[in-house]
Order: structure tokens, then C-alpha cells, then sequence
């Protein structure tokens, strides 16, 4: 008798503390909503912020405006006191040659700026020059011992200009092992091919454009090249760098082809295993002035401390930069970013804000961090992991987001890196709650992987989730949507015309904001350390 007593007194008390536990957690998740989103969108979207473009004026107003959010809310400054993390960077502005011109004997082929490649230097130092410079077709330009593959071998590149396609070659086979199939590995992205070239002692490289390999048509890559570019601070001025790093169209590709009396047919032949690297009978002239400026950035961080594990934490990451001012496309000048990435920074506000309803603080830290330079290379998170506000072996997860559009809610939670951890367990517990289901990025042939924030975190061996809602629309479905991203992707990404529209459904960003609230409280309140999948390429053993 008197066990059940004490039975049923223990029952009442635990059920007690869950109803309460859980009403204070439906009460913060309840509190997330579309029309306050849609005002953070509104703002950060807004023309008074120039762009977000580092080092503008665009700049101050945005750091500004993202720690005065942090602080409204009741965030903790997370740099000794400091909403501020200053990180050194060097920004580099080349002018291009506006031709590119190879010969052949006494033939010349010209290329043009823009139309047909765009060039840039890493280098620093005021100029580079290419004389008569011999080219080289490098295939994809990979070397993969786990693949067998060195399209670098029994050729010597050494001062020269390899000719490199963009992606893998498992991008055009029918094997699903080789290279990963259609999925993007890292050395399919351009950042390696640039690494590699360097490694090899070339002295420049021409990276083949076409949109399906590189994920996004050629007008991306004009955006990206011209202007300036921002980096880390080098220890050696980059001089281990090619001089010269450039892109090239599919056409102009091919006109290069004819000119070195090379069959095109090479192109397809590059993603065979017998596929040699071949010197091309032609030489480049070619030369680029660069000015570089050394200046501070700033990554913006606030956190909440944790009850009862302070020192672990959670950190949800959007970065705040974005590209600035442009010369005007049908009178507009201001790439606003407001779903690259006003969306997620609205996201990860209205998150922060939930948490901050809670009568139970979570018991791990729970940052939030706004890094700069993502566009540029993923700098400012890159510069976090080698200068963490909380030790990276206590950084439980990264939950990150980026490119959230405005179509409205979704049935479909799509991770980018799907499989790559256990925190996609985590996720699903959450995504069952919203009749959602989890699936893998559809195009996973685009690197998504690489290109965003989590890639950091990931880098450093913290599990990282890219998650959100993209692919299948609530009431219309997948084609609609499908066609929907598309359409996103060719018109507005990187363009002035991503900017508030009225039009503009931002409830699937509450609802992708409730779901990842969740899977962070759950991990705050936890004491469990999630692992990377076995098969990982970032697994670095058991976490705890
Ligand atoms: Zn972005």
C-alpha cells in the first residue's frame, strides 16, 4: 500500500514536471510567427542596408542592426563581452586584361571579359603576367587516390595554364559509387580545382563553366569575379596560389578547342578512366593589376549560458553578407539578399526568441552567430572554428540555414548532406511532429555541401544540419515547387531582384523555424553528444 502510494506521489510529480516542461516549450515554439519574420525580412532586405556588401557602409548598418536584434531579445554578447568578433581580412581588387589572347603559330583567337571568361588574382603582389604561356587540358584536374584518378599524372604543368572542367567525372556516368555519382564530391568543386592547380605548380588556370556541373549559370560566376574579393589574411601573400584563377564559358571552351586543333569530343572522353592530360598547341597571353587593402570584417555572436552545462552549446549560424551594389539592372543597383540571406537571419532571430521564452532555460549554451564573408569563401565562419567563443570539442552541433525562399509551407524537409550525422534522427523526431518527412538534396550534383556555413563547422568535426523545407509545397506539390526553385535560380539568386516582394509566403520559414527550434532545445537539454556517420568523410571518431 504504501509503495503505491509513493508510486502514484512520484508519477504525479514526474507527469507533473513533463505537462509543465512541455507547456513551456509549446508556449516558445507557439510563439514563432510569419508576420514577424516577415518584418525581420522587411528590414534586413531593405535598401538602407546597401547590399550587406563587408567593408560598406552596408556593413556598419547591418552588424549594427543584428546586435541591437540580439540585444532586444536578451542575448548574452558572446566575445569577452562583445557582440563583435573582428576578423582580419585582406580585400583584393584585380583589372583584368579586357581580351585574353592565345596564338598558334601565327593565328590568334581573342576572348572577351565578361562574355566569355572573367580572371582573377589571389596574388598578392601589384601584378601577373602570362607570355605565350602553354596551355594544358587537365580533364577534371583531380587527384583521388581512393578513385585511382590523377588526371595530373605523367604531364608536367609547372608554369603553365591547365584547362580544367568544373564538378567530377561521376557527374556524367551511370555509376552511383564512382565519385559519389551525380553528388558533387569536394573535387568537383572549384575551390579544389584552384588548390590543386596551385599544388601542381601551374601557373593559371581556366576553369570550364557549364551550369549543370557548376550548379548556376554563367551570370553567378560574372557577379562573383567582378569587384573586389575578400580573403583571410595569407601567412605567405598567397604567392602559393596561381597567379592567375579564371573561369571560361562552354563556348569559349570549345572555340579554344578548335583553335588547338583539339577534338571537342575530349571533353566527354575526360571522365574515363584512360583519359590523359594533353598539352593543347597554343599559348595565352594575358596580364591582371591587382590593389589590396587590409581591413576587419566583423562576425556578430550572442548566446544564451546554459543552466547547467555552460560550457557546451549549440550554435545556430545565417550569415549576414551579401554582395553589395552593382552596376544597375533595369534601374536597380542593390543585390539585397533578402533570401540570401535575409530569410534565415529572420530564422535564426525568431529562434533565439523562442528560446528566450522559455521559464526553463535550456542547459546547454545555445549561440547565435551571424558570420560576414560567407559569400566569399565562407570566411567568417571559417575564421570562427579557428577562433571559437566555446571549445570546438563542447560545440554539441551547428544548425545552419541559408537560401530559405518565400513559396510557403512544405511537406518535404530536405538536408543538404543528408546522412552525414546523427543529428538527421534528431531531425526527423521533429519533422514527424509537423507530418513532414526527411529527403536528401535532389541536386546534390551542385555542392550545396560546400557552400554554405555548416561546411566550416563540418571542416572543424562538428556535425553540422542544412536543413529546410524546398522541395515539396504543401498544397501544390513538387513539380510547382521544382519549377518554383528553378525559376528562383535563373531569375532572382545573386540578382537585385532578390528583394521583398508582397507576393512572398514566409510561413514555411516559422514552420522551418519551429522545427529546428526543437531539434535544439532537445539537444540542450541532453546530455548526448551527436556522432558523424561512420562513413563520413569528417568523422573523426566518437565525440563526447
Ligand atoms: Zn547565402
Amino acid at each position: 500500500m504504501k509503495r503505491n502510494k509513493f508510486y502514484i506521489a512520484f508519477l504525479l510529480y514526474v507527469l507533473g514536471i513533463a505537462s509543465c516542461n512541455s507547456n513551456d516549450f509549446e508556449k516558445a515554439y507557439n510563439s514563432i510567427n510569419t508576420d514577424e519574420i516577415t518584418s525581420y525580412v522587411k528590414i534586413i532586405g531593405g535598401d538602407d542596408f546597401m547590399g550587406r556588401k563587408p567593408f560598406t557602409k552596408g556593413e556598419d548598418t547591418t552588424v549594427a542592426y543584428i546586435a541591437s536584434v540580439f540585444e532586444q531579445i536578451g542575448l548574452k554578447p558572446a566575445n569577452k563581452g562583445s557582440y563583435f568578433q573582428e576578423v582580419p581580412l585582406v580585400e583584393v581588387s584585380n583589372v583584368a586584361d579586357k581580351l585574353m589572347k592565345f596564338s598558334s603559330g601565327k593565328n590568334t583567337l581573342t576572348l572577351n571579359y565578361q562574355s566569355d571568361f572573367v580572371a582573377v588574382s589571389r596574388q598578392l603582389v601589384d601584378s601577373v603576367e602570362l607570355t605565350k604561356n602553354q596551355l594544358v587540358f587537365v580533364g577534371y584536374g583531380i587527384v583521388a587516390p581512393e578513385y585511382q584518378w590523377n588526371d595530373y599524372q605523367g604531364v608536367d604543368v609547372k608554369g603553365k595554364t591547365v584547362v580544367v572542367l568544373v564538378n567530377d567525372p561521376g557527374l556524367v556516368g551511370e555509376d552511383k559509387k564512382f565519385f559519389k555519382g551525380k553528388e558533387m564530391t569536394y573535387y568537383g568543386r572549384w575551390t579544389y580545382k584552384y588548390e590543386e592547380a596551385a599544388r601542381q605548380g601551374a601557373a593559371a588556370v581556366l576553369l570550364v563553366h557549364n551550369t549543370l556541373g557548376a550548379g548556376y549559370p554563367w551570370s553567378v560566376v560574372v557577379n562573383g569575379a567582378v569587384g573586389s574579393d575578400l580573403y583571410l589574411v595569407p601567412n605567405d601573400k598567397y604567392a602559393s596560389r596561381c597567379k592567375v584563377e579564371a573561369w571560361i564559358t562552354g563556348e569559349a571552351a570549345r572555340k579554344l578547342f578548335q583553335f588547338a586543333q583539339l577534338d571537342t569530343n575530349l571533353i566527354h572522353a575526360a571522365a574515363k578512366p584512360a583519359f590523359k592530360a594533353v598539352e593543347m598547341n597554343c599559348g595565352l597571353d594575358f596580364s591582371l593589376r591587382s590593389t589590396f587593402q587590409y581591413k576587419t570584417s566583423k562576425n556578430v555572436l550572442a548566446y544564451i549560458e546554459g543552466s547547467e552545462r555552460p560550457d557546451e552549446v549549440i550554435v545556430y549560424s545565417a550569415h549576414w553578407d551579401h554582395l553589395g551594389i552593382v552596376a544597375p539592372v533595369n534601374g536597380d543597383s542593390i543585390i539585397n539578399g533578402a533570401v540570401d540571406n535575409g530569410t534565415s537571419l529572420a530564422w535564426m532571430f525568431s529562434i533565439a526568441k523562442a528560446f528566450m521564452q522559455l521559464d526553463q532555460k535550456p542547459k546547454r549554451s545555445i549561440l547565435f552567430f551571424a558570420p560576414t564573408g560567407e559569400e566569399t569563401g565562407l570566411i567568417g565562419s571559417s575564421y570562427y572554428v579557428e577562433n571559437p567563443c566555446f571549445a570546438l570539442d563542447k560545440t554539441v552541433a551547428n544548425i545552419n540555414n541559408d537560401l530559405m525562399l518565400p513559396y510557403g509551407e512544405m511537406r518535404d524537409v530536405m538536408i543538404t548532406g543528408f546522412g552525414q550525422s546523427e543529428l538527421d534522427q534528431w531531425l526527423e523526431k521533429a519533422a514527424k511532429k509537423q507530418n513532414r518527412y526527411l529527403m536528401p538534396d535532389p541536386n546534390p550534383h551542385t555542392g550545396m555541401y560546400f557552400r554554405s556555413d555548416h561546411f566550416s563547422f563540418a571542416k572543424a568535426g562538428i556535425p553540422s544540419l542544412f536543413a529546410r523545407g524546398n522541395c515539396d509545397h504543401l498544397t501544390k506539390g513538387k513539380a510547382w515547387m521544382q519549377q518554383k526553385e528553378l525559376d528562383w535560380l535563373a531569375n532572382n539568386y545573386h540578382k537585385t531582384t532578390d528583394q521583398y516582394e508582397t507576393w512572398w509566403d514566409l510561413k514555411g520559414v516559422e514552420q522551418d523555424a519551429k522545427l529546428l527550434f526543437e531539434v535544439g532545445y532537445e539537444l540542450s537539454n541532453s546530455p548526448v553528444f551527436p556522432q558523424w556517420s561512420k562513413s563520413s568523410e569528417f568523422n573523426k571518431g566518437v565525440r563526447k
